[in-house]
């Protein structure tokens, strides 16, 4: 439970470490409620992994961030900020393989067209054989998707775009990714869904999502406004490097910014950030054996390499998946079918090329002009644009967007969240701070909920927080 203190003045001073949605929603329910809290932002923009770039006056999306909740009170949050810039979009998003497109999440019928007769005979029969003798235990993803798809399906559909995003062979990647990402899906569910319950919409299977007019960003722009209207602070390029702890209490942070370094002194804090990060940066550090948990949580990176190409309609999907082996892309995001606004001139389009790595590798590494270079070679490899086509193009990279759930990671994560538990008058929140594989909805949860604990002492766990629970 977290628990306040007043200071000198007899006042309470909230410190939210990160202006991503998590912090932000933090911010803004206290906001709402008097309190006038401190939002700390290492970047020049707020929104985090959901936060819109501009180049020539094109929004780029840090991947293509539908807005989808079953979360009453984030969806109240949404419509309260957004008004008539929240937009209905319809969802169209295939996967590229083997030269044909092909819907995501599967539509059987158009599976089998497209595989043709003898490898749809095959995808039926694997799919048969596997439900009568599935893997017994569903530890790794491989494991888990057969059992719902069977094997066939699973290495049409599956395995290259998964292998691209996490780099490591689908064999290895945790189970618990799949159940929480496609979660409620199988060729059964699939089918049912299509032929026998055509009006209940599968989370996975949703076929309209909303969108804010000018990208994710736009939002979370609205609500840092609304927070400084309301007498709290936003402050940008304010990187928390150190975290001062007296016993069981946070006493301060340490931050640095605008060539200068200060402390940041509070009575309750909240922080967005790596929850990896966090640890290494308290001061004094906690013990040796939670310092050792928090350097063996992992992430996996990605870069958006942006084109803008002089056609004003090249497909209509909103994303597509790139199975190909033979192209390093991963996914290509297509912005005007998510928002018109997302262009500047109507005549041209703009896409994003997803290029998943780690930090430091040699995608990462690479110089923009190659990066660009690279993603018109591969847009016009696929057939979805003309390399002479693409006027101009640009590079963002994204760290930490991804966790990895590997073997050991719920080991490492108890022993931190069992020693974060004993500091009182802090709360880990959001997807990174949690180390929760989630979407803006559930890191929002988690900012909502511990504003209540932190202001009327309810003791909601943090870290079995639910993006489908309705709070009370
Ligand atoms: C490719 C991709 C696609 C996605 N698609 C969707 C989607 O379709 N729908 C959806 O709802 N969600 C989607 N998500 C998930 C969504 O982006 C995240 O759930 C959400 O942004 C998490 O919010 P957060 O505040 O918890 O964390 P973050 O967005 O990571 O925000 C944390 C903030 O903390 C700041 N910070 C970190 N360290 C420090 C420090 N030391 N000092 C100060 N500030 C610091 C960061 O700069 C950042 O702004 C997607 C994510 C990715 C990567």
């Amino acid at each position: 439970m977290t628990t306040s203190a007043k200071n000198q003045n007899g006042a309470r001073e909230m410190v939210i470490i990160g202006g991503g949605p998590a912090g932000l929603t933090a911010a803004y329910e206290l906001a709402k409620l008097g309190e006038h809290p401190v939002v700390l932002e290492k970047r020049d923009k707020v929104g985090g992994l959901s936060r819109t770039e501009t180049f020539k006056n094109f929004h780029f999306d840090m991947g293509g961030h539908r807005f989808f909740t079953k979360a009453p009170e984030v969806n109240r949050m949404w419509r309260e900020v957004m008004g008539k810039d929240f937009l209905l979009r319809p969802r169209l998003s295939r996967i590229y393989y083997n030269n044909k497109s092909f819907h995501y999440p599967p539509k059987p019928l158009n599976a089998l067209w497209g595989l043709g007769i003898l490898q749809s005979a095959l995808v039926m029969l694997s799919y048969v054989r596997w439900q009568l003798f599935p893997f017994k235990v569903e530890e790794a993803f491989e494991q888990w998707v057969t059992n719902r798809f069977g094997r066939q399906l699973f290495l049409t559909f599956f395995k290259t775009y998964t292998e691209k995003v996490w780099g490591i062979p689908t064999s290895e990647l945790k189970a618990e990714w799949a159940a929480q990402r496609i979660k409620d899906l199988s060729l059964k569910t699939a089918v049912v869904s299509m032929f026998l319950k055509p009006g209940k919409k599968l989370k996975t299977l949703i076929e309209e999502f909303h969108y804010p007019r000018l990208g994710p960003g736009m939002l979370w722009d609205k609500v840092r406004r609304n927070v400084e209207l309301r007498g709290g602070h936003v402050y940008l390029n304010r990187e928390v490097v150190r975290i001062e702890r007296s016993g069981n209490r946070i006493t301060g942070v340490v931050v640095d910014g605008n060539g200068q370094t200060e402390c940041i002194p509070g009575t309750d804090f909240i922080s967005s950030m790596p929850v990896s990060e966090f640890i290494k940066k308290l001061d004094p550090p906690p013990p040796e054996p939670v310092l050792r948990a928090a350097q063996q949580l992992w992430y996996r990176d990605f870069l958006t390499v942006c084109l803008i190409v002089n056609q004003p309609n090249l497909f209509p999907d909103n994303w597509v998946y790139v199975h190909a082996p033979t192209v390093r892309v991963g996914r290509i995001q297509n912005f005007k079918n998510q928002s018109p606004a997302m262009v500047a001139d109507p005549q041209k389009t703009s896409l994003g090329l997803e290029y998943f790595c780690n930090e430091g590798d040699d995608l990462w590494s690479m110089a923009d002009t190659d990066l660009v270079e690279l993603a018109k070679r591969e847009i016009a490899t696929v057939g979805l644009a003309r390399y002479q086509d693409v006027e101009e193009g640009c590079v963002f990279r994204v760290e930490k967007s991804y966790l990895v759930y590997d073997a050991d990671y719920r080991d490492h994560l108890d022993a931190v969240r069992e020693y974060l538990g004993t500091l009182e008058n802090f709360q880990t929140i959001g997807r990174n701070g949690l180390h929760r594989y989630n979407n803006q909805d559930h890191s929002m949860l988690t900012g909502m909920l511990a504003v209540r604990n932190m202001l009327y002492g309810e003791t909601n766990d943090l870290w079995n927080v639910n993006a489908d629970m309705e709070l009370s």
